[in-house]
């Protein structure tokens, strides 16, 4: 199964991918975690996307694209993914068409987590991530057992650079006027499917997973 997360920042998007990757055994693919983890690296890539990263602002679609399309050739992929976070802009979204065209497939689902802005900033302000695993957290709203601890490996968890009032600012705006458009993009192609990211986590995982079984 070929699947896609969109939404704006702080829509959910990892969290549920963390979730829907273990029910449906396929990768997770997230482009900003690919950055970070280029970023924490010093790879040349990891240089340049932090440029834009650190800003809030879209790495440019050339390095972004290649990204993908490694990724999508290696063997784990062959029985599907989730993309998650990627494309964020139309030249990205016919990118990938043409990407898929190559291999020989298509997407299955786009699936649009739907938040109003004004959450966004507390969700972003308030998440946490695991220095070792990568599971997200919220100090409010989905906080680990023991404060500071990931429940899942004992990692520490940090806080990312760009999840701050100001950078969260230009993230969204960086939404609102790039990304957005691309669910007419998604919908003209009759492969857009909106869920309310504003309930709770079980709740939205529970939609998405009977719009991917195809039961609603
Ligand atoms: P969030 O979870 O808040 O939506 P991500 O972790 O997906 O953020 O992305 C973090 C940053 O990585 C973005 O602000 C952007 O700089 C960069 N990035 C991630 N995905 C893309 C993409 N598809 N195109 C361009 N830049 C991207
Ligand atoms: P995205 O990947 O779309 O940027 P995340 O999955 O990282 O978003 O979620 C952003 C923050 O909001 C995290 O701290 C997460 O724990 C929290 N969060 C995610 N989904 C919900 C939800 N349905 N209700 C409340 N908080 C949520
Ligand atoms: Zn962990």
């Amino acid at each position: 199964m070929n699947i896609l997360f969109m939404g704006p920042p702080g829509a959910g998007k990892g969290t549920q991918a963390e979730r829907i990757v273990d029910q449906f055994a396929v990768p997770h693919i997230s482009t900003g975690d690919a950055f970070r983890l280029a970023m924490k690296q010093g790879t040349p890539m990891g240089l340049k996307a932090k440029e834009y990263v650190d800003q809030g602002l879209l790495v440019p679609d050339e390095i972004t694209n290649g990204i993908v399309r490694d990724r999508l050739l290696q063997d784990d992929c062959s029985k599907g993914f989730l993309l998650d976070g990627f494309p964020r802009t139309l030249q990205q979204a016919e990118a990938l068409d043409g990407m898929l065209a190559d291999m020989g497939r298509s997407l299955d689902h786009v699936i649009n987590l739907k938040v109003d802005r004004g959450l966004l900033l507390a969700r972003l302000t308030g998440r946490r991530i695991c220095k070792s695993c990568g599971s997200t957290y919220h100090v409010l709203n989905n906080p680990p057992k023991q404060e500071g601890i990931c429940d899942k490996c004992g990692g520490e968890l940090y806080q990312r650079s760009d999840d701050n009032e100001e950078k969260v600012g230009t993230r969204l705006d960086e939404y609102i006027s790039k990304t957005a458009p691309l669910l007419s993009y998604y919908e003209g192609k009759s492969l857009l499917r909106e869920v309310d990211g504003e309930q709770d986590i079980d709740v939205v995982t529970a939609e998405i997973v009977s719009v991917l079984r195809g039961s609603n």
